[in-house]
């Protein structure tokens, strides 16, 4: 069967992916011929997190996140299982007892635990929170992995808006807005350092009551710092937002305050009112979107929804059928 996908973000690849696995003829239609900065999934911490997301997202997400590590995996991505701790500074101990209430799947660390877990934070916390279940990628690198892997594979990526006829799935992401009204932008800033000076094997959560933070290692001494999360689809990166970023990472661990300062990124993350993502059928076109915080984690779920649904009937989870 001949497939057509709009948008080669990590929703449109994932769903090509399904698609040739079940023996699909597909070509990807998207402007932009490789992933890039004018997608939001480039800006992503790639963080694979659903116990940790579990704290203020909706069951389907922890649930359905539990697939994302092994799906990537399948692909050929590298993908770091290695958990994830989540901390807090002094003042905000209580953040730690809320975070602990609300999710399950962690355990505790005393001050000798995190240092044997993270040799470069001893000292700095006297408890913290451990999910070992957790997992992280690259999501540039896995982005342009899947994509040169299903080109590989057979699938033709056109330059090119596209308007196909047949069976299409339209992963345009927030430009899809003029046919999903409500679909609507959550900003995301992130800054990307360098150091030499500190070493971190896993993704570091700071709980802070207003601008909860993340740090995620990646390679070359590199590390992704995430991310605010404002309504208001502009991607304009505001200095009160980077200031708030590098100052708690600062607070993390002072070592970041001598950091080289390598990119600073934003991006509007597409998201329906409840912040699930969604299946819309409308015809011949199954619209896979609203992925929010969520990208990687649920775009595997997602695509694997939007296929058996088109090739084998089934109604997915989160189906909006013929919804306008
Ligand atoms: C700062 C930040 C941090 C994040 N961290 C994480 C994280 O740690 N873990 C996680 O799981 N998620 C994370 N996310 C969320 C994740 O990035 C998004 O959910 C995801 O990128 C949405 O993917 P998408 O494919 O729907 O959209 P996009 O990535 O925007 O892709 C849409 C594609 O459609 C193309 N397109 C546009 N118009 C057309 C057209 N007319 N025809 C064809 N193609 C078109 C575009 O060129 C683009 O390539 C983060 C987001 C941000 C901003």
């Amino acid at each position: 069967m001949k497939a057509h996908v709009l948008g080669a973000g990590v929703a449109g690849l994932c769903v090509a992916a399904e698609l040739v696995a079940r023996g699909c003829e597909v070509t990807v239609f998207d402007p932009a011929p490789r992933p890039g900065p004018h997608g939001c999934s480039w800006w992503a911490g790639g963080m694979l997190a659903p116990v940790c997301e579990s704290e203020t997202a909706e069951e389907p997400v922890f649930r359905l996140g539990h697939e994302a590590a092994d799906w990537w995996d399948r692909q050929g991505v590298t993908v770091e299982r290695r958990g994830t701790t989540v901390v807090a500074l002094g003042r905000d101990r209580r953040e730690l007892d809320r975070f602990a209430r609300r999710t399950r799947g962690h355990e505790w660390l005393d001050a000798d635990g995190l240092a044997a877990l993270e040799p470069d934070l001893a000292g700095r916390f006297d408890r913290a929170l451990h999910v070992p279940s957790e997992a992280h990628l690259d999501p540039r690198a896995a982005l342009l992995h899947l994509r040169d892997r299903l080109e590989r594979d057979g699938v033709s990526f056109i330059a090119e808006p596209g308007r196909p006829e047949g069976l299409t799935f339209d992963c345009r992401g927030l430009a899809a807005r003029d046919v999903l009204p409500d679909l609507r932008g959550v900003k995301g800033e992130m800054a990307v350092l360098r150091s030499a000076d500190i070493r971190l094997s896993r993704p570091i959560r700071l709980l802070h009551p207003r601008i909860p933070l993340y740090i995620v290692p990646r390679a070359d001494g590199l590390f992704m710092l995430g991310a605010t999360q404002i309504e208001s689809d502009d991607r304009r990166r505001s200095v009160r937002s980077v200031l708030e970023l590098l100052s708690a990472a600062y607070a993390l661990h002072p070592a970041f305050g001598e950091a080289e300062l390598v990119e600073i990124g934003a991006d509007a993350r597409p998201a329906f009112p409840e912040n699930l993502p969604r299946v819309i059928r409308l015809g011949d076109t199954f619209y896979v979107n609203g992925l929010f915080r969520h990208g990687f984690l649920l775009a595997p779920a997602l695509a694997r929804m939007a296929a058996e649904a088109a090739l084998d009937g089934t109604t997915p989870e989160f189906c909006h059928e013929d919804h306008s």
